[in-house]
């Protein structure tokens, strides 16, 4: 994970965390304010309710007492009536006696009144009453003893005009004190009932809140729970790194393709991508780089088709196109239009990095009715693509065939090294200086017993695929460095060039056999050289340089081969171990045809020499090349002007015949390899 990748998943986590905290936070408040609100309102309802049960409690009672006051001093006006009229003794005294009972009952509950009384107008009149019950008091006394005393006529007077009016009196102040009772129970009940509608009020208020913050928090809740979805479901069907459709988005898509077409009886077509030499870049340029090359290319692929064609990755620097409903030649057209928006440079972090694709077209329903068959064939033009150097090709039958031969090969091939159906070219190299012969390369083929003749690009990619490269290397080597052994036996003192895959450059044991091989057969070790392609070097530099210090501690010449291709820089190649530097034919064919191409082989000697290297050119086809080339100060040249690569018993002829060879007497070099003899020395 990069840097910037891990920073934003850092970030990514804090707005989940911040968000997470928010949301628990809203929860909380929510569950707060119910409590408060149930809280506040139980409260309120308990002080209210218990207020008023105090108060209507005691208006009860005062009330009560009230009313025996009043029943009191009616039973005594009725006693006063009674005991006035009576005649016997006995009778008198009952009647006395209950008025003395209701006089007692009187006082008690004025007491209790008196002590029960709140207000300043109760204790007023309760003042008013005792003041005037003081005062009746006596007149009521007299009244008793002047009917217990006997018939007074003057009683009855006395009753009507002094005692009953002074009641009266008091009853009214009685009255007066119920009626406050009751207006203030009234009141008290009303006071009540406010309270209880301002604890309504403010439990809807804060209810209402309560509710609508919770409203909230769901719609706020629900919104990032679908949101979350939708980007959950975004993640699920397309590719992290470049945001295009992923694999199983882009099947869906093919399968509603292939159902619209059905309908309609219409066709569409796919088209497979992938990048030529895309392992090449992250392996020299990291992978940062190389991701970043991978969503240029997605931007320029989706920028290039129309918003209704589905532009899918499918992993590694594979890309998907479902080009919908459309003419055939508009889909080529479409593949043309796909190759010229890769030509152009990508720079990547500052660096400019060209790129090539191969691409495979497959059309529904001409090739394929299904989603399976149509991918699969579209991978078999795409490797057909590749294997041609096309750029694109459509899906065809025979493809198919080589497809299948191809994987035939790959299992022949063991078979292929173990019994000599592998032969070795030679390739001279001609110094400037002299013009004379210095060293020849060796170059695989494969006489295949059914197949034919195959050169190496047909089997080389198939060898490192499958292992085999470490056998076929061991072969070359064997047989190279016989050949060589043999020509200086013969008294030729020239160098043989044997090229190395990448993976041979992590074979630990590689070196050990080399040094072996070379003693075994008394070849100096200076005799041979190890071409490695630049990109090589570069997928592993620190496994790499390794094995090279090893090879170079041995005396072994080790050359940079292809160089110009990738995207090392000279400076950094230069620290390597290495002594020769092989300019790449693409550059070297086209210096007096193509300004660039000049500037880049005559740039490259000049650097090449401050770096104290040889510089080869590969690929000199004409005298003009070969002539500019050693105008130029260039070492070493190889190509077809001077000579194809030849099998071994027509270098030894060439070795004699050739202008550049001329080498007398070399009738007796035995040759290895290439007339069937199978060597004397084995490889340890
Ligand atoms: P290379 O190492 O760059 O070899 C040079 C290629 O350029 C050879 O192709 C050679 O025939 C060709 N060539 C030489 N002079 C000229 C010229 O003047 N014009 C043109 N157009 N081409 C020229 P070849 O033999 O087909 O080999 C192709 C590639 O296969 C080699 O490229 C090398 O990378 C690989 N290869 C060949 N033999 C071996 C081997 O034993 N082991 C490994 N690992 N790779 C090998
Ligand atoms: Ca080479
Ligand atoms: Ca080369």
């Amino acid at each position: 994970m990069s840097v910037l990748a891990r920073q934003q998943a850092f970030a990514k986590a804090k707005r989940t965390l911040s968000v997470e905290v928010r949301i628990a936070f809203g929860f909380m408040l929510t569950i707060a304010l119910m409590l408060a609100l149930t809280g506040i309102g139980v409260d309120h309802m308990r002080r209210a309710e218990a207020r008023l049960k105090n108060i209507v409690e005691k208006n009860n009672v005062k009330t009560e007492m009230a009313q025996i006051m009043l029943q009191a001093l009616r039973e005594r006006s009725l006693s006063m009536h009674s005991i006035a009229l009576l005649t016997d003794p006995f009778l008198k005294d009952d009647e006395s006696q209950r008025f003395s009972a209701w006089g007692a009952a009187y006082v008690r509950a004025r007491e209790v009144l008196a002590r029960l009384a709140v207000s300043a107008e109760e204790k007023q009149v309760l003042a008013k009453i005792t003041r005037l019950t003081s005062e009746t008091q006596p007149e009521v006394e007299k009244v008793m003893a002047m009917a217990l005393e006997g018939q007074d006529p003057l009683i009855f007077d006395h009753i009507r005009n002094v005692a009953m009016p002074k009641q009266r009196l008091i009853s009214e102040q009685v009255e007066i004190l119920i009626q406050r009772q009751q207006s203030q129970t009234e009141a008290a009940v009303k006071e009540a009932e406010i309270s209880s509608l301002h604890a309504r009020n403010a439990m809807v208020l804060l209810g209402g809140l309560a509710s609508a913050l919770t409203v909230l928090i769901a719609v706020y809740v629900g919104k990032r729970v679908s949101k979350q979805a939708v980007t959950l479901e975004h993640q699920a069907l397309h590719d992290e790194l470049t945001d295009l459709p992923n694999r199983t988005l882009f099947l869906d898509r093919l399968e509603q393709a292939i159902k619209k077409a059905e309908r309609a009886g219409s066709s569409f077509a796919i088209i497979l991508m992938d990048l030529d030499r895309f392992k090449e870049v992250n392996d020299t340029l990291g992978h940062d780089v190389g991701d970043l090359l991978l969503k240029e290319v997605g931007r320029r692929l989706t920028s290039t088709v129309r918003d209704t064609d589905t532009v899918a990755r499918l992993g590694g620097d594979e890309y998907v196109i479902i080009v919908d409903g459309l003419a055939d030649e508009y889909v080529e057209r479409v593949a043309e239009k796909i190759l010229i928006a890769l030509e152009r440079p990508f720079v990547l972090d500052g660096e400019g990095v060209d790129i090539s694709a191969s691409l495979g077209i497959a059309r529904f329903p001409e090739h394929g009715k299904d989603a399976v068959t149509l991918t699969r064939l579209a991978d078999v033009a795409m490797y057909a693509a590749k294997r041609d150097h096309s750029g694109y090709a459509i899906y065809s039958h025979a493809q198919e065939n080589t497809c299948r031969a191809d994987l035939a090969l790959k299992s022949e091939l063991r078979r292929a090294i173990d019994t000599n159906e592998l032969i070795l070219h030679y390739q001279p190299k001609i110094d400037h200086t002299t013009g004379r012969v210095m060293g020849v390369e060796a170059l695989v083929r494969w006489q295949h017993p059914k197949r034919g003749f195959l050169p190496p690009d047909h089997f080389i990619s198939a060898a490192e695929q499958t292992g085999l490269i470490g056998p076929l290397t061991r072969w070359v080597l064997k047989q190279a460095v016989i050949q060589c052994a043999a020509l200086h036996q013969a008294g030729i003192d020239i160098s043989v060039a044997v090229n190395l895959s990448a993976r041979n450059l992590h074979d630990k044991h590689l070196p050990a056999e080399i040094a072996s091989l070379l003693a075994s057969v008394k070849l100096d070790p200076s005799c041979l050289v190890l071409e490695i392609t630049e990109s090589a070097v570069m997928a592993d530099p620190a496994f790499g340089l390794e094995i090279l210090q090893q090879l170079d501690q041995m005396g072994v010449k080790l050359a940079i081969d292809d160089y110009g291709t990738g995207y090392s820089s000279l400076a950094y190649l230069s620290k390597l171990p290495v002594d020769e530097i092989k300019i790449d034919k693409s550059f070297v064919l086209a210096i007096l045809s193509d300004p660039h191409a000049a500037v880049i082989v005559r740039s490259t000697i000049d650097l090449g020499h401050n770096l104290g290297l040889k510089v080869v050119a590969e690929g000199v086809e004409t005298q003009e090349i070969w002539a500019t080339l050693t105008h130029w100060g260039c070492d070493i040249s190889q190509g077809y002007y001077m000579s194809k690569p030849l099998p071994a018993d027509q270098l030894i002829q060439w070795l004699s015949g050739s202008a550049w060879g001329h080498v007398k007497g070399l009738k007796g070099v035995p040759v290895t390899a290439a007339c069937g003899l199978r060597p004397a020395i084995g490889l340890p």
